[in-house]
């Protein structure tokens, strides 16, 4: 949808405003990834979060694992991004001493009607591209976890961990050192679309009107509040937004388990699961509780499904051991009950506003995904704005 600047007053907002070639809204990893990968690109970027420092929204609440693409559907978005994230990712820690470790992960069958599963699960994984799957008996699976109680695992060399606040932080240091400049405790709370890009109203301290050729929406939890304030844009192409929290819980001391443990998924989520830090503390989590409004209160009541959830495969976990620990919310494109919905990227040749790209439903592998979610951003923003195809 193309708007024209016709008013007497619009034309004087547009001359008033500050140029900038490129703004991204929202300093999580997805945003940082985008603004980094648009500044190497030449471009002048402006990265507004409207927080006061980086990765203050679900990029600080999730599990900080590097997922290998094992369980998306093949030729998703979630898939590709997942397994070419997943490589990028690894070599990005590599190259800017990032703390990670690709410490694996197995997946567990505790009953006999789950083996059979892991055989789907692999399958779907090779599909994906990831071949590198381990099937493990019971005798394998307990030598590597001796901790362990299962009937046969899946073993994925490829999963491992990841600090992502130093992961955020290295995002932040290319983007600066390559030109971009980010702003903090700056909302972006109005849009108005212009024939390319749009006039971005903040608000905050200093309010700006600035007037954006690119104009990205990595909005995370708000992306969609954020596009239905986008006057001229078509709101046919915003995806409803539903709020998947997920609890975790932890248990003090080091975790008995030196690979990240999950069960076999049965239901929305991939299931309570072990994940271990960087310091080899364990926590257990996320559940899914589907929420209205951010809050992110742990209930202790909910441990007792904790309890019982782990002890399908970890049976010596001792009785008051888990305590709450934090919480993260899902921005999910699909409600209660409904089938899953892949990311949404969604540019000019899907909506028709030229110059801006909207992302939905960046949840989980969005930290994983970062690095390749940001290719694709700079490609579509090369492949449908001719001036850049120029630079
Ligand atoms: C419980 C849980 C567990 C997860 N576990 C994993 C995992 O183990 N591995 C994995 O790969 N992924 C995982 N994920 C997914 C991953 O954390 C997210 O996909 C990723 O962090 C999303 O990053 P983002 O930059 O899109 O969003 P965010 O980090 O939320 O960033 C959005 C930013 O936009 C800012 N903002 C919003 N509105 C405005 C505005 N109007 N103006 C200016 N700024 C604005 C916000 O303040 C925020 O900083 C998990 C997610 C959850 C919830």
């Amino acid at each position: 949808m193309r708007q024209s600047i016709t008013s007497p007053t619009a034309r004087a907002a547009v001359q008033e405003a500050e140029p900038v070639d490129c703004i991204v809204v929202g300093a999580g990893v997805v945003g940082l990834a985008v603004a980094r990968a648009l500044a190497l690109a030449g471009r002048e970027v402006l990265l507004i979060e409207s927080e006061g420092g980086i990765g203050t929204g679900v990029s600080s609440r999730n599990s900080e694992v590097i997922h290998a693409g094992i369980y998306y559907t093949p030729g998703s978005l979630k898939a590709r991004h997942c397994v070419r994230g997943n490589a990028l990712l690894y070599a990005y820690c590599r190259q800017r001493h990032i703390d990670h470790q690709a410490c694996g992960k197995l997946i567990v069958a505790t009953s006999q009607a789950q083996v059979a599963k892991l055989q789907a699960i692999a399958a779907n994984a090779r599909a994906n591209g990831v071949t590198d799957l381990i099937l493990l008996s019971q005798a394998q699976a307990i030598a590597l976890e001796p901790a362990l109680r299962c009937e046969a695992a899946l073993l994925s060399p490829r999963s491992g961990i990841v600090d992502s606040h130093a992961l955020m932080l290295a995002l932040q240091g290319d983007l600066e050192n390559a030109g971009g400049t980010l702003v903090f405790n700056t909302p972006v709370e109005q849009v108005q679309l212009m024939p390319r890009g749009g006039l971005v109203s903040t608000g905050g301290r200093t309010p700006m009107t600035l007037q954006a050729r690119l104009l990205v929406n990595c909005a995370g939890l708000h992306a969609q509040a954020l596009a239905r304030r986008m006057t001229g844009f078509d709101t046919g192409h915003i995806p409803a937004c539903h709020y998947a929290k997920g609890n975790y819980f932890s248990i003090s001391g080091r975790a008995p388990f030196s690979r990240l443990i999950y069960p076999v998924p049965e239901a929305a989520g991939l299931g309570v699961h072990l994940t271990i830090d960087l310091g080899q503390q364990a926590r257990f989590g996320p559940d899914v509780e589907w929420v209205s409004a951010l809050d992110y209160q742990v209930d202790a009541a909910r441990s007792a499904a904790f309890y019982q959830e782990i002890r399908h495969y970890w049976p010596a976990l001792p009785d008051g051991a888990l305590q709450p620990a934090y919480a993260g919310i899902r921005p999910k494109i699909q409600g209660p009950g409904e089938p899953a919905v892949d990311f949404q990227i969604l540019g000019p040749d899907e909506h028709g506003a030229a110059g801006v790209i909207q992302l939905f439903g960046i949840e989980s592998p969005g930290l994983t995904a970062s690095l390749s979610i940001a290719e694709q951003v700079c490609e579509m923003a090369a492949a449908t704005d001719p001036a850049c195809r120029t630079r």
